[in-house]
């Protein structure tokens, strides 16, 4: 508990304040790092956190502290704090409540606020803003807290907001006022709240566990599909069975790469297409049918009509997009546990032909990739360069992958494997760029782990200025730059001959390693897939904050990288 603030003269009562009941309700309920960007009104809040124990990651932007937290969140099942100013900081922090929010990751963004009175009268207070109001639609549940006694209750109903039933981001306000609000230290503690069992277990119904197993057991061409929700959840061993048990062939989507191994013998990853197309019943494990997996129907589904079971904590997921034949509502763990207790030693496993035909096309296509990865050419390309990530990651499958870009992204999904899981960070359900930097961060503080975080340009650009943290930190992330000179591509070239350069273009031959020497860190600069091995592998083993300037050539990528359909484009040509 901290200790008093200050000393009444005539009672000499120990006393404490909005600040000690913030700081204290977070410590009560094991929340010990905070991701941060001081200032007004809660310069002093940084401060004493640091003063009374909790780690407090100061960054450079809002955006990269918020999701720094969120990443924190899905890493420890905790919520992630960030922690911010009023108006501006909080907008730039509620970007990442949102996408925390969107993704399913508990986070708690707190900002300090200006008075209730002036904002409510909209008499112009300095950085005046209804933050309460804005944040409300874009995230779980938000909260102001007025009073110091009702801190306690205010930070419990944060934490379980954020982490029962589906997961989400939680926005807690704070006016100025409120922090230095005092109160006795003795009726201070006693307004705290330990929060208990934060995400409850929730069981599925014994009939909807039937029902599942009974379509489960009348599949021709199974298919499970593990999703984040899957990774968050924690019970890899139990999911694991159920594969195994099963023997059905298995699709991870990009984050829950590595709950199995990607080179497990029922990895359907390699042969992605074919199991969408093919298979008869899919089932759903914490993964959304949205449009990271084309809804659910079209052309990529087949023409067959699919059977949907889905294991999912969120009952309205069910029949979002398409008819959920078995819906399976609960958490995974006791989702997958009924599951399994539901077959006898007898359950028969996915058919012969089925899982031959998908081994079959998954070798195939495995061997067409080998080559590609294997050119030590110069200037790299994507499927060089990344040839070379993949094996610095074999051979150090406990490091964290962070992963952003567009061509650099869906590339690196496919051919870098993961081994463990909750080992790849990406961009989630949004596809959003600006992750990165905030990810690495938090990802090295979290787990202590190396982090690689490979980023095309672009992508990079909107959190960069965070390597001044890494290096602030002496953070073992090795940031890995695929510098094809823009966006997409590197060759775009303005049609009216003008002088400004093409808008998906930058600065020609950036030396991005620069940036990591301005701040003590490593810079190297690489033209070729040995060089780049040999940087990466030695960055990792050293644990020192490093980035990597990788040459790709300007004119490797692919507009809008895999999802190019999703970008509209103009057929019309104008007469000059
Ligand atoms: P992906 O992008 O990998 O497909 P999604 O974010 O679309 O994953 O889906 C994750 C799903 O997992 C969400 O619908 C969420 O409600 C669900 N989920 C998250 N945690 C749990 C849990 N512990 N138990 C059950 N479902 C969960
Ligand atoms: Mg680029």
């Amino acid at each position: 508990m901290s200790v008093a603030v200050a000393q009444s003269v005539d009672a000499q009562q120990e006393l404490t304040d909005g600040f000690h009941l913030v700081i204290d309700a977070l410590k009560l309920n094991d929340i010990n790092t905070i991701y941060a960007v001081p200032g007004i009104p809660i310069s002093d809040l940084c401060r004493m956190a640091q003063g009374e124990g909790i780690r407090v990651i100061s960054f450079r932007h809002e955006q990269n502290a918020g999701n720094a937290a969120a990443i924190a969140g899905y890493l420890t099942q905790k919520p992630g704090v960030c922690l911010t100013v009023s108006a501006p900081g909080f907008l730039n922090g509620l970007t990442a409540l949102a996408n925390a929010t969107t993704n399913c990751f508990p986070m708690i963004l707190i900002s300090g606020s200006s008075e209730r009175e002036i904002v409510d009268l909209q008499q112009g207070d300095y950085e005046e803003m209804d933050q309460l109001a804005i944040a409300k639609p874009l995230c779980k549940a938000a909260f102001r807290v007025l009073h110091a006694q009702d801190v306690g209750i205010g930070i419990a109903r944060a934490i379980r907001a954020a982490c029962s039933g589906r997961p989400g981001g939680v926005y807690l306000d704070l006016p100025a006022k409120f922090f230095s609000q005092i109160m006795t230290a003795e009726e201070g503690n006693k307004s705290l709240v330990k929060v208990i069992d934060a995400a409850p277990e929730q069981i599925p119904a014994p009939s909807a566990v039937k029902r599942a197993l009974d379509v489960l057991k009348g599949a021709k061409r199974p298919l499970i599909i593990l999703g984040k929700g899957a990774s968050y959840a924690q019970v890899d061993d139990k999911i694991r069975e159920l594969v195994e048990k099963t023997g059905i062939p298995f699709l991870p989507m990009s984050m829950a790469k590595g709950i199995l191994p990607d080179t497990h013998p029922q990895s359907a990853g390699a042969a992605r297409s074919t199991v969408l197309k093919d298979s008869d019943v899919v089932l759903l494990i914490g993964a959304r049918l949205n449009w990271l997996l084309s809804h659910g129907k079209g052309k990529s589904w087949g023409s067959e009509p699919k059977k949907f079971i889905q294991i999912d904590i969120e009952p309205k997921e069910m029949d979002s997009n398409v008819e959920i034949v078995a819906p399976l509502v609960g958490d995974i763990g006791s989702c997958v546990s009924a599951l399994l207790g539901g077959m006898d030693s007898k359950w028969a496993k996915a058919p012969a032909d089925w899982t031959g035909a998908v081994n079959a096309k998954k070798e195939a296509n495995i061997a067409k990739m080998a080559p590609k990865l294997m050119n030590n050419a110069s200037p790299m390309n994507y499927h060089s360069a990344l040839g070379a990530l993949r094996d610095v990651i074999k051979e150090r499958p406990d490091a964290i992958l962070v992963n952003e870009g567009a061509n650099t992204l869906d590339l690196a999904r496919g051919i870098i494997d993961m081994y463990k899981p909750r080992k790849r960070l990406d961009v989630g359900t949004w596809g959003v760029m600006g992750i990165g930097m905030g990810f690495a961060v938090a990802a090295a503080v979290e787990t202590g782990q190396p982090v690689l975080a490979v980023e095309g340009d672009s992508a990079f650009g909107f959190s960069g200025m965070e390597v001044e943290t890494i290096c602030r930190y002496n953070l073992p992330v090795c940031v890995v730059i695929f510098n094809n000179n823009g966006i997409y591509r590197g060759t775009d070239v303005n049609p009216t001959g003008g002088p400004d350069v093409a808008p998906m273009v930058f600065v020609k031959d950036a030396r991005y390693d620069k940036m990591m020497e301005a701040f003590g860190g490593v810079g190297v600069h690489v033209t070729t897939p040995d060089e780049l091995k040999r940087a990466v592998a030695a960055a990792m083993d050293s644990g020192k904050p490093t980035l990597i300037n990788a040459v790709i050539d300007p004119a490797a990528g692919t507009e809008s990288g895999n999802i190019g359909s999703l970008n509209p484009q103009s057929a019309v040509v104008r007469k000059k």
